[in-house]
C-alpha cells in the first residue's frame, strides 16, 4: 500500500482506469448483494435498454485528502437522494441510499491509493451509475439494471487559478417544461453536445440556456447552475422545475446565508436583468464555482463589472468558505463531510 507515483498537479480530467469498482446487479426485482471488481468492462445484450433507448442515470461526487489527512467525501448522502429521484423519473429501481454510501466508501477505500494528496488540488472523482441492462426492443422500462461505482483521480480544475470564462446564450434548449432537466440522466447530456461543440466554435466556453417555453428566463449551462451576486451583495440563484438541483450550489446558499450572513434568494431570474448583476459564477462539483465574466446574447456582451481578470469579491469569499469546509480548514455543518474509515 502506497500511494500511487502520479503527478498530481498536472493529470487533468481524464479518465485513469483504477484498481476496483462496485458492481450490483438488479434481477427479479430485487438488488444482489454488489460486489468489488477489478473488472472495467461491461458486457451486456446488444439489445440493452440503455444502448436502444438511453435508460441511464449518473452522479458525480468526490473523494479527497483534508488538511489533516482523513479522506472524506463531501455530502454523499444527497448524491444518493438525487439518484433515487432520477430513478424514479426513468422507471428504474432506486439504489438504496445506505447501500449507495456503503459502495462509496468500499470505493475509495479499495482505490485509497489514488485519492491525491491534501494541497495538491487534485481529487478521486467518483462516478456512480445506473443503467437497464436486459434486451428491450419494444418500448419499456428494463427489468434489470447494473449500478456500478467506479473513481479516477482528477487533477486540479484550474490550473494557475480560476480565470473568468465567457459564455453565450444559447438557441438550443437543454430541457423541456416539464421533462427531465431536473434529474441526472445521460440523455440530458447527449443532446447538449452539439451546442457545446458549436459554441466552443464559436469562442466561448459555455452555454446559457435559457426556459425553452418562453426564452427570457436563465435556467443552468450543460453541467452547472447559475448564481448571481448583486450589486448590494445579494446571492441570487434561479428557480425553476427543469434545473437539475446542484448540490454545490444548494450548499453554497448555506454557506453564504450561515457562514457569510449575506441574503439569498432562489427566484425566477430574466436574461433582462443579467447586465444588473455584480458577479455571476457556475457551480458544480468539478469547479465548485466557475466565474463567469462575459455573457454574449447574440452580439450584445454583457460585461460582469468582476471583470476577466479574476473572480469577483463575493464569488471568492464562497469559494474560499465552501472549500475551506471540504478540506476540513473550516467546521463544517452538522453531516456534511463523510469520513472514510
Ligand atoms: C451534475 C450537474 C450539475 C452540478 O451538480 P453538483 O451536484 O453541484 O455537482 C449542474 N447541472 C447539471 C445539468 C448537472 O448534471
Amino acid at each position: 500500500m502506497a500511494k500511487k507515483d502520479l503527478d498530481w498537479s498536472n493529470i487533468g480530467f481524464n479518465y485513469m482506469k483504477t484498481d476496483q469498482r462496485y458492481v450490483s446487479n438488479y434481477k427479479d426485482g430485487a438488488w444482489d448483494e454488489g460486489t468489488m471488481t477489478t473488472e472495467d468492462t461491461v458486457q451486456i445484450s446488444e439489445c440493452a435498454c440503455v444502448l436502444q433507448y438511453a435508460q441511464t442515470i449518473f452522479e458525480g461526487l468526490k473523494a479527497y485528502t483534508t488538511e489533516d489527512g482523513r479522506v472524506v467525501c463531501f455530502r454523499p448522502d444527497l448524491n444518493a437522494e438525487r439518484m433515487e429521484a432520477s430513478a424514479k423519473r426513468l422507471e428504474m429501481p432506486a439504489f438504496p441510499k445506505e447501500r449507495f454510501i456503503d459502495a462509496v466508501v468500499k470505493t475509495v477505500k479499495a482505490n485509497i491509493d489514488y485519492v491525491p494528496p491534501y494541497g495538491s488540488g487534485a481529487t478521486l472523482y467518483l462516478r456512480p451509475y445506473m443503467f437497464g441492462s436486459n434486451a428491450v426492443i419494444g418500448v419499456k422500462p428494463a427489468e434489470e439494471y447494473q449500478f456500478r461505482l467506479f473513481c479516477t483521480p482528477v487533477g486540479p480544475y484550474f490550473k494557475g487559478g480560476a480565470k473568468p470564462i465567457t459564455i453565450r446564450v444559447c438557441d438550443f434548449d437543454r430541457a423541456a417544461p416539464h421533462g427531465t432537466g431536473h434529474i441526472k440522466a445521460g440523455l440530458n447530456y447527449a443532446m447538449s453536445l452539439h451546442a457545446i461543440v458549436d459554441a466552443h466554435e464559436q469562442g466561448f466556453d459555455e452555454n446559457m440556456y435559457l426556459d425553452a417555453a418562453t426564452r427570457t428566463k436563465v435556467e443552468e449551462t450543460g453541467g452547472a447552475n447559475f448564481l448571481f451576486v448583486t450589486k448590494d451583495n445579494k446571492i441570487i440563484t434561479p428557480k425553476s422545475n427543469s434545473i437539475l438541483p446542484s448540490i454545490t450550489r444548494r450548499s453554497l446558499m448555506v454557506v453564504a446565508e450561515k457562514y457569510l450572513g449575506l441574503e439569498v434568494e432562489q427566484r425566477e431570474v430574466y436574461l433582462d436583468e443579467v447586465k444588473d448583476f455584480a458577479e455571476c459564477g457556475l457551480c458544480g462539483t468539478a469547479a465548485v464555482i466557475s466565474p463567469v465574466g462575459k455573457i454574449v446574447d447574440h452580439g450584445k456582451e454583457i460585461c460582469l463589472p468582476s471583470g476577466m481578470d479574476e473572480m469577483g469579491p463575493v464569488t471568492k469569499k464562497l469559494y474560499d468558505t465552501l472549500t475551506g469546509i471540504q478540506m476540513g480548514r473550516i467546521e463544517a455543518p452538522e453531516g456534511w463531510i463523510k469520513v472514510i474509515e
